[in-house]
């Protein structure tokens, strides 16, 4: 099967899933640990965990998102996004969504993914 094209892949414009959920990870992933993840971009949690910074916020919102929900929005650190943004919804990006990835939606009042065909 041919990847999806940018055009295609709903999780391009989405974004609702960093503005819903905590996304916590090791602190290994960081920079600064010898990881990837941008270390400003994340605040400590204990002291071997961490979490994207505004992901637990009132109406979360993740510091590394651009744009607007459901319209443009896309992650700022798509290569060096930490683990479980890399695990969440895997078939989101081919159109079919899962249980998170529909309350993510819901909750920015997006329909939930249907499978393609
Ligand atoms: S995984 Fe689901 S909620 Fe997250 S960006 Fe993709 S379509 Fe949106
Ligand atoms: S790091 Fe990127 S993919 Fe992960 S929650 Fe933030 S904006 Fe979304």
């Amino acid at each position: 099967m041919n990847p999806p094209s940018p055009r295609d892949n709903p999780c391009v414009r989405c974004g609702a899933c960093c503005a819903s959920f905590r996304v916590d990870f090791a602190r290994d992933e960081l920079d600064e640990a010898g990881g990837r993840v941008p270390a400003g971009l994340a605040v400590e949690v204990t002291e071997h965990t961490c979490r994207m910074r505004g992901t637990d916020h009132a109406r979360p919102r993740c510091a590394a998102l651009v744009g607007t929900v459901g319209v443009d929005a896309r992650c700022g650190i798509y290569e060096w996004r930490p683990s479980p943004c890399r695990e969440f919804a895997p078939w989101a990006s081919m159109g079919v969504g899962d249980e998170a990835c529909a309350r993510a939606r819901d909750r920015h009042g997006l329909p939930p993914l249907q499978p393609p065909g």
